[in-house]
């Protein structure tokens, strides 16, 4: 079969449509409308077939830290297939690759962090996540504790597991999620759910709700407690400095396991190396994988602290893996992404040089009549559109909004998504300042369009 010419568009998105089923897409819709078909990318740049270029203010799916089109990692990857493709590490094996990725996360991954898990993607990890903990729990002599709680609203992969430890109700209509021994309480979302309380107040009041659940499932049943340390898909939700003291004082408490979700927060996305560190969370595991690879190929790692592990490991055989757990390739680009990180000194960039700069243009975004409030952290940003700032008042057709948002983003030659009415920003950590200045640009022009 002939393929079509790279700028064939029409070509490309027949067969698309007749083959094609798309990831979170309404697929009536896309039969209809036909996909944009992007073909290259190079820095902070795409481009599609038909030669249009768009800065991608998403970094893909939050994951493309180093930017587009690096030569070093193509190179890695073709050197680690060159010299072995596959091999796995079960069976008392391993690799090279996959070795030295693990010496590397012990690196850059906070004190008493020293054992990693590989897994293939955040969903895989947060699965890992989950056995592992009610695991740790059984070899403590408590296996009655197994209860997972997550947030309303929370996004942790789309498994089975991870879908359930979400708490996305129009992902729970589908497909018979939850599964049993998963609660949730709510988000510490202050702009929308805060009511008349400070943020300080709400961020209180809703940590506590995790006492009052921990209390009202008993405290002798529940493993543990995961989230994220900024909310990334549920609408960058950062939440009030009362919050995360709060909860952490709780978990200590109660005894029970805290779980960071590192997929969006990891890899310098809040000008740390991880969200958990912004935030001196000191988790007992975290889930990891977009930006462990900086998106170039799929890889996913749970990062145990030394108890946890050593617990796990003391009991022998542990039941669980994947084909492509430690996948040489993906560790060889994985490493290679790591040590892009470093000598680039890309974290430390964005924390205090590209960063602050981001948030100061971010923020005077907040002086659009649309804009109600526009947070960021790092370069993970938050804009809440509203109907009527004073009121704090949605539109009536939130989907809506989002939906021409995006398009209107697109035409104006920016990637940048809106999940209902909050557009969010996660950039390639490379931005430059003309590239943040241009993000900016299109985006008040795209806000100027939004009706
Ligand atoms: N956790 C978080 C916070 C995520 O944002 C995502 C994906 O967007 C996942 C987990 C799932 O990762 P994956 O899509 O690699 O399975």
């Amino acid at each position: 079969m002939k393929m079509p010419d790279m700028s064939d568009l029409a070509s490309w998105q027949s067969i698309d449509r007749a083959h094609h089923i798309h990831p979170f897409t309404d697929q009536k819709a896309l039969r209809a409308s036909g996909s944009r078909i992007i073909c290259k990318g190079e820095g902070v740049y795409l481009q599609d077939v038909e030669g249009n270029r768009y800065l991608d203010g998403m970094a893909g799916l939050w994951c493309v830290n180093v930017g587009y089109g690096r030569q070093e990692l193509v190179t890695a990857a073709t050197r680690q297939m060159e010299e072995l493709a596959y091999y796995n590490c079960f069976f008392n094996t391993s690799t090279p690759a996959a070795t030295r990725l693990s010496q590397l996360l012990a690196q850059v991954t906070p004190d008493g962090f020293n054992q990693c898990f590989f897994t293939n993607s955040g969903s895989e990890a947060n699965d890992t996540v989950l056995r592992f903990g009610r695991h740790y729990w059984a070899l403590k002599g408590k296996p009655e504790k197994t209860i997972f709680i997550s947030r309303r609203n929370a996004y942790h992969g789309s498994t089975v597991a991870a879908g359930s430890l979400g708490g996305m109700a129009w992902m729970h209509s589908q497909g018979g999620l939850p599964i049993p021994d998963i609660a949730h309480i709510d988000q510490p979302y202050w702009y929308h759910e805060g009511g008349d309380e400070t943020p300080e107040e709400f961020g209180i009041r809703v940590a506590r709700q995790l006492k009052a659940k921990i209390r009202e499932l008993g405290p002798d049943r529940v493993a543990a407690f995961i989230a994220e340390p900024i909310q990334g898909s549920g609408g960058v939700i950062i939440p009030p400095s009362t919050y995360w003291p709060e909860i952490k004082r709780i978990c200590a408490e109660n005894e029970i396991l805290f779980i960071a979700d590192e997929v969006i927060c990891g890899f310098g996305r809040t000008g740390k190396w991880f969200g958990s560190e912004f935030y001196d969370l000191k988790p007992d595991m975290m889930s990891m994988a977009k930006g462990l690879s900086s998106g170039y190929v799929p890889i996913g790692a749970v990062m145990m602290s030394d108890e946890v592990a050593d617990t796990l490991v003391a009991n022998g055989f542990l039941s669980h893996g994947f084909t492509y757990s430690g996948h040489p390739l993906a560790c060889a680009v994985a490493v290679r992404n790591i040590e892009i990180m470093l000598n680039e000194r890309l974290v430390e960039r964005v924390e205090s040089d590209i960063g602050p700069y981001f948030q100061e243009k971010w923020a005077s975004l907040k002086n659009h009549a649309l804009v109600g409030e526009a947070r960021s952290i790092g370069l993970i940003a938050g804009l809440e559109m509203v109907k009527d700032k004073s009121r704090r008042e949605k539109f009536p057709t939130t989907a809506r909004v989002g939906l021409f948002f995006r398009e209107a983003a697109f035409r104006n030659g920016l990637v940048l998504r809106a999940i209902g009415d909050t557009v969010v920003a996660s950039p390639p950590l490379v931005i430059t300042h003309a590239e943040v200045d241009e993000l900016i640009e299109k985006l008040g022009r795209t806000l100027d369009e939004t009706e």
